[in-house]
């Protein structure tokens, strides 16, 4: 999905120097909602026909770029889902049809639609096309990703990996569908659209009334906050691009390919995220290698250096 959609929300542990500080209110502006940047929308100027062969064409491309960095059609690539443009959907989504009694997924497609605010078609951004396509291959490399998507960092993982991949190959920018009108997210600069460039953002957002941030108790009793999945992802999203900047696009795709198939599961966080990614780069790079550098530089940055090193470092492969 490359929007909200509902109160999707999920649990993040609570920053160390909670409470007294007062913070002023930083801009927030929902996702797909930037206010005077947007065109005016032009209901019926879109013809499906041609935007179905614009989406169809574009998936094919994206197709062609995961197959050039070696994924496999078991891995996801394969060409067997329908693309679906629908100009009544708000959002352009990856769908999988699950059988609630056995749990199992029945079907699949790529749903395309129209940005309500700009009245452009979501066939037309290629970032867009490939993000929603990085989401099928998520789901064939870390199964139970996309199925507790909903809850937990999860799904700022999945929505982040996917703007990473689509960084890979819409590579002009950090923006996330800037072809159809304002972007909904900047990897390089999240907070251009109301997203937390760090941890210690949560809190600002919290206080500026941002309802997709919430505090919740947690059973032990620990105050956490609940983050809205898409609006987390600018975390590792900012983490990204440092890498992308320091290293090239070409290697930050290969590492983020690497940590998916090896060193990704679900319910570990974004620190668990960041640890897998940082030994990717030191396996495929070596301990010493200006590539593993900038991960943990990158991770640093966005303040997930620490909780990595707090927490016992994962099983190796
Ligand atoms: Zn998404």
């Amino acid at each position: 999905m490359l929007n909200a959609t509902g109160k999707i929300i999920i649990i993040m542990p609570e920053p160390r120097n909670g409470g007294s500080r007062h913070l002023p209110p930083v801009a927030h502006a929902p996702h797909g909602n930037h206010g005077s940047t947007r065109h005016a929308p032009q209901p019926g100027s879109v013809d499906p026909v041609q935007q179905q062969q614009l989406a169809e064409h574009h998936i094919a491309d994206v197709r062609r770029f995961f197959s050039g960095i070696g994924v496999t059609e078991r891995e996801g690539n394969a060409s067997n889902v329908p693309v679906v443009f629908d100009p009544s959907f708000e959002n352009a989504a990856y769908v999988r049809q699950i059988d609630t009694r056995t749990n199992q997924m029945v079907g699949e497609s790529l749903q395309i639609g129209v940005d309500p605010e700009s009245g452009e078609s979501y066939a037309k951004a290629k970032d867009v096309m490939a993000h929603e396509w990085t989401h099928r291959i998520t789901n064939a490399l870390v199964p139970g990703l996309l199925t507790g998507a909903h809850f937990g960092s999860d799904m700022a993982i999945g929505e982040s990996l996917a703007d990473t991949l689509a960084a890979a190959y819409d590579t002009d920018d950090w923006d996330i569908g800037e072809d159809i009108g304002t972007p909904v997210r900047n990897m390089a600069d999240p907070g251009r659209y109301g997203d937390p460039a760090h941890m210690t953002d949560l809190k600002k957002i919290y206080e500026s009334g941002d309802e997709r941030v919430q505090v919740v108790r947690r059973p032990d009793g620990q105050h956490a906050f609940r983050v809205e999945g898409h609006l987390l992802a600018g975390i590792p999203n900012k983490a990204a691009s440092l890498i992308g900047d320091a290293i090239g696009r070409d290697k930050m795709a290969q590492i983020y390919l690497d940590t998916a198939r090896n060193n990704l599961q679900p319910c570990r966080g974004l620190d668990g995220y960041a640890a897998g990614v940082m030994m990717s780069a030191r396996d495929l790079f070596g301990p010493q290698s200006r590539e593993f550098q900038a991960t943990t530089q990158a991770f640093d940055a966005v303040g997930l250096l620490d909780q990595v090193k707090a927490q016992r470092e994962p099983s190796r492969r």
